[in-house]
């Protein structure tokens, strides 16, 4: 691979514009980390205005699953924009609607026959939602009105995912605003509490879930949402094994419902096509997907639900909100043509592979840097915890954010990282390692060298600012 990524500056200075700007200019000014102009992009690579070439080591935030650039589908996106561009899901049916709910039906499994298309993970979320409160009210009398996310979570950017989010700096945002939902601890692994191991916290936090429940009120509680595999607000966290096994009891005993939020795990990531899969001894009740399922081609999201909760509900009152885009012909299209590709290329396989292959070089660059503190995940779903020293595990000052200066040092090495101080990092910092899933073992190569320069430009930083030992 030919790089010229060490050759010129990253991302030159920017003004924006006296009108549009687009949504830079709602950020704050000035933007404190630079962003380069992307203006082309194939397979993991892409590149800005000035020729400078980066490697998309997080997919954008977990989305670009096949890479860039791939031709097959622009050709299905383009083919089906030219037969039937749009069709209202209220007023007409059509079939690549049909096609891409059976086929992520088949592949999600038994369990959830059903599938619910949106145009992202937001209202995804709000789907499950929705249907659980619309199923409630319609076959059960509707008194469950109370959701248990975790602390810390994240489930989406509208008013009520916003609520559902586990984010302590949002409370006063949403108060008096919007209701909120009810937060149990999340069974985090790094950084434990007390003498807690992975396993006793995760226990300590199923407990919680379950007084939480009963404190509430067990006929009350509507649904539980978990992030099988973390994102942005833990890093990547996989929970204890047996903390799955755990919350699937609670929830049966109780009659709550368990949802996945796989907005950003699923689709593969994990190594098998839903992260639930993993845990096939505690399937949950819905799965919420997005993201990588049309791999950022087109917006799509899909709630996955049982036939035994959809087909009552059909036959007594039915579940009738939707949206415009709902099952959009060309989003379908595209999730089609990228479920071809995963085929195609062997996507998820490559995925257990090469998540393991990259895992291992990162854990290498342990011996190299002690700023880096933690690699977690499940396949080519990987966060890496920056720490001010790895034995303390020590977290950054509130009034620094170490993960723009990573990200600054990685723009200069060739690396576009996704990272989001959440919490004001009170629960740590850390980068998103989640290139696309048909990333070759030469391509992790070149990306573990380029992760072990930034990791040198920021270590240097950090100590010139005072920072770092
Ligand atoms: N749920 C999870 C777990 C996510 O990671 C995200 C986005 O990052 C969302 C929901 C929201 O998805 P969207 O940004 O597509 O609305």
């Amino acid at each position: 691979m030919t790089s010229s990524a060490a050759k010129k500056p990253a991302a030159k200075a920017y003004s924006l514009p006296p009108i549009g700007g687009g949504e830079e200019a709602f950020r704050p000014q000035p933007v404190p980390v630079p962003l380069p102009m992307i203006v082309r992009a194939k397979g993991i690579h892409q590149w800005d205005d000035e020729g400078k070439e980066y490697i998309d080591l997080s997919s954008g935030p977990i989305v670009s699953n096949i890479g860039h650039g791939n031709e097959r589908v622009a050709d299905a996106m383009a083919k089906q924009a030219r037969t039937m561009d749009f069709a209202y899901s209220r007023v007409a049916r059509h079939q690549p609607d049909l096609d891409i709910s059976h086929r992520i039906a088949s592949l999600a499994g038994p369990g959830f026959e059903r599938v619910f298309l949106s145009s992202g993970g937001s209202e995804a979320n709000e789907i499950a939602v929705k249907f659980l409160r619309t199923y409630d009210l319609a076959l059960n009398g509707g008194k469950r009105t109370k959701i248990i996310t975790l602390m810390p979570s994240y489930h989406g950017g509208t008013v009520f995912t916003l609520g559902m989010t586990g984010d302590g700096d949002l409370v006063s945002w949403l108060d008096g605003f919007q209701t909120g939902c009810e937060h149990v601890p999340s069974p985090i692994t790094y950084r434990l509490p007390g003498n807690h191991s992975p396993e006793t916290y995760a226990a300590h936090c199923a407990d919680e879930l379950e007084a939480r429940i009963r404190k509430l009120g067990p006929d009350k509680v509507l649904a539980f949402f978990m992030e099988p595999v973390g994102g942005l607000g833990t890093g990547c966290n996989v929970p204890h094994a047996s903390y799955f096994k755990r919350v699937r009891e609670i929830c049966t005993k109780y009659g709550v419902a368990l949802v996945f939020d796989e907005v950003l795990c699923g689709t593969g990531r994990t190594g098998k096509f839903l992260a639930a899969h993993n845990w096939p001894e505690a399937l949950p009740d819905v799965v919420v997907m997005a993201k990588g399922l049309a791999s950022g081609y087109s917006p799509l999201g899909a709630t996955l639900f049982p036939s035994r909760m959809v087909d009552p509900l059909a036959r007594k009152t039915g579940f009738s909100f939707s949206h415009t885009y709902s099952g959009n012909p060309v989003s379908c299209a595209a999730a089609i043509a990228v479920l071809d590709e995963y085929e195609r290329q062997d996507i998820v396989a490559n995925t257990a592979k090469m998540g393991a292959y990259l895992r291992e070089g990162l854990e290498g660059l342990k011996t190299k840097h002690k700023s880096l503190g933690d690699v977690r995940g499940l396949g080519l779903c990987m966060a890496v915890e920056v720490v001010t020293d790895r034995t303390t595990k020590a977290i950054w000052p509130v009034e620094i954010s170490p993960t723009d200066h990573f990200r600054i040092a990685g723009l200069e090495h060739g690396l576009i990282i996704y990272t989001r101080r959440t919490a004001k990092g009170r629960n740590g910092d850390w980068f998103i390692v989640a290139p696309p899933m048909n990333i070759t073992r030469a391509e992790c190569d070149e990306a573990l060298k380029r992760i072990d320069a930034t990791f040198k430009t920021f270590e240097a930083e950090m100590k010139r600012l005072g920072h770092l030992a």
